[in-house]
C-alpha cells in the first residue's frame, strides 16, 4: 500500500517551486484573452501597438510597484537574469567588481566577471550557504554586486550601498523583486526575471536602472578601452529600445502577457507592501511549523536572514527528504526539492505572492502527515 494523503488535507494548488513558480489562473486567462482572434496580441508583431502597449503596461506597472525614484528607468531584454550578468559585465563594470557570494547565483555572476578578459579579477566576499556575505567598502572596485534573495539557499541580504558616489550597486533581485521590501535609492540596478515573484515564464530580464547606471553604461560602452560589447549585451541599446516599449529582438509575447497581468494584480491588491505582507504570512506559517516540529530545522540559522519567499527547511537525517518529496509529488505537491547543488536533506518551499498562505499551511500539514507515516 502506498502512502495516501487524504484529499481534504491537500493544498488548493500544489505548486511551490522556487522558479518557475506558480502561475495564477488569472494569468492563464489573460493569455487566452490575448489569443482571442477578435483582439489578438499573441501571434502579432512586437513592433506594433498591441505588443508595445503590453511592454508599456509592464514598464509603467513596475514604475508604480517599486515607487521608482526620479530618473530611474525600466529596461528589459531577452535572456533572463543569466544574460543580465553578461550585460552588466560588458556594459557596467569599468575595471573590477566586488561580489557577495553566499550561494549558487551570487557565485555565477562572480564567475562571469572573472571570465571577462577585459576586467581585473573580482573581489569576492564569500560566506557559507545558509548565511549572508556582506559587501565591504573597497577603493579597488567600481561595481558591487549581491543577490537580494539567494534562491539556492533561502538567505536574504539587505539592499544597502556599501560604497562611495562613483561606485554602483547591482542587486540580483530575481527571486526577491516584488516580494521583498526595497528602497531603490539604495541600489543602482535592481534586476530580475519574470518567473519568480512575477509568476510568469522565464526568458526575459528586467532592470530598474539609476541615472548613475545609465550614465555608466554610456561611458563604458564608448570608452574605447578595447573591449567588445556585443549589441545583444549593450545596456545602452536595451535602454534605447525600452524607452520605445520594445526589446532589441523578438520577446516571448506570452511571457509579457502573464507578467503584465501579475504586476497589475499586485497593484490592485495593494502593491509591494501587500505582497510583502502576504509572503511574510506564508513564511511565518512555514518557519513556525519548523520551530514546532522536532525533525525540521530552518537551514538559515539567523531568523533575520531567513527568506520570506524561499524557505529552506532541513530534515533530521532519520527522515529521507527525497522520499517525502516523492510522496508529495504523487499527490500533486510539486517542486519542494532543495537546490540541486546544495545536496542537503532539505525541503525548499517557494512562497511567492501568487501562493496562498493557507496553501503553505496545508503543505506543512501534509509534510507532517507523510513523515509520521513513512516510519
Ligand atoms: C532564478 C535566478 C537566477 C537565474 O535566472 P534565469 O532567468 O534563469 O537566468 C539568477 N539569480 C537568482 C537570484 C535567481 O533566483
Amino acid at each position: 500500500m502506498t502512502l495516501q494523503i487524504p484529499a481534504s488535507m491537500l493544498p488548493s494548488d500544489g505548486r511551490f517551486g522556487s522558479g518557475p513558480s506558480k502561475v495564477r489562473t488569472g494569468q492563464v486567462e489573460a493569455l487566452v484573452a490575448a489569443g482571442d482572434p477578435a483582439r489578438p496580441v499573441l501571434g502579432t508583431s512586437h513592433r506594433q501597438a498591441p505588443v508595445k502597449d503590453l511592454v508599456h503596461r509592464v514598464r509603467s506597472g513596475l514604475t508604480e510597484l517599486f515607487d521608482l525614484p526620479a530618473g530611474y528607468e525600466v529596461a528589459l531584454g531577452n535572456g533572463g537574469s543569466t544574460a543580465f550578468w553578461e550585460v552588466a559585465t560588458a556594459s557596467l563594470v569599468r575595471q573590477r567588481a566586488q561580489h557577495a557570494v553566499f550561494g549558487e547565483f551570487g557565485a555565477k555572476f562572480a564567475a562571469a566577471t572573472a571570465r571577462a578578459p577585459f576586467l581585473a579579477d573580482p573581489e569576492v566576499v564569500e560566506a557559507a550557504p545558509g548565511t549572508v556575505a556582506h559587501l565591504t567598502p573597497s577603493d579597488a572596485v567600481d561595481v558591487y554586486a549581491t543577490p537580494h534573495n539567494e534562491t539556492s539557499t533561502g538567505a536574504v541580504a539587505p539592499v544597502r550601498r556599501p560604497g562611495g558616489p562613483d561606485q554602483l550597486l547591482l542587486t540580483d533581485a530575481t527571486s526577491g523583486a516584488g516580494a521583498l521590501p526595497v528602497d531603490l535609492h539604495e541600489t543602482d540596478v535592481y534586476y530580475f526575471g519574470p518567473q519568480k515573484a512575477f509568476a510568469a515564464d522565464g526568458g526575459l530580464w528586467l532592470a530598474l536602472c539609476s541615472p548613475a547606471a545609465v550614465e555608466r553604461a554610456r561611458e563604458v560602452e564608448s570608452s574605447g578601452d578595447g573591449r567588445w560589447v556585443p549589441e545583444f549585451l549593450s545596456l545602452t541599446t536595451a535602454l534605447e529600445n525600452s524607452r520605445q516599449d520594445q526589446t532589441l529582438n523578438t520577446p516571448a509575447v506570452g511571457t509579457l502577457v502573464m507578467l503584465a497581468d501579475q504586476v497589475e494584480w499586485l497593484l490592485e491588491h495593494g502593491g509591494l507592501d501587500w505582497s510583502v505582507r502576504r509572503c511574510e504570512r506564508s513564511a511565518q506559517v512555514l518557519y513556525g511549523w519548523a520551530a514546532a516540529t522536532p525533525w525540521a530545522t530552518p537551514f538559515v540559522a539567523d531568523p533575520a536572514e531567513r527568506s520570506p519567499v524561499v524557505g529552506t527547511i532541513d530534515l533530521d537525517p532519520s527522515v529521507d527528504a527525497g522520499a517525502v518529496v516523492g510522496v508529495l509529488r504523487d499527490h500533486g505537491i510539486l517542486d519542494v526539492f532543495p537546490y540541486r547543488k546544495l545536496g542537503r536533506n532539505q525541503l525548499r518551499v517557494g512562497m511567492f505572492p501568487a501562493v496562498d498562505p493557507d496553501d503553505v499551511a496545508a503543505l506543512t500539514e501534509c509534510i507532517t502527515y507523510v513523515v509520521d507515516r513513512l516510519g
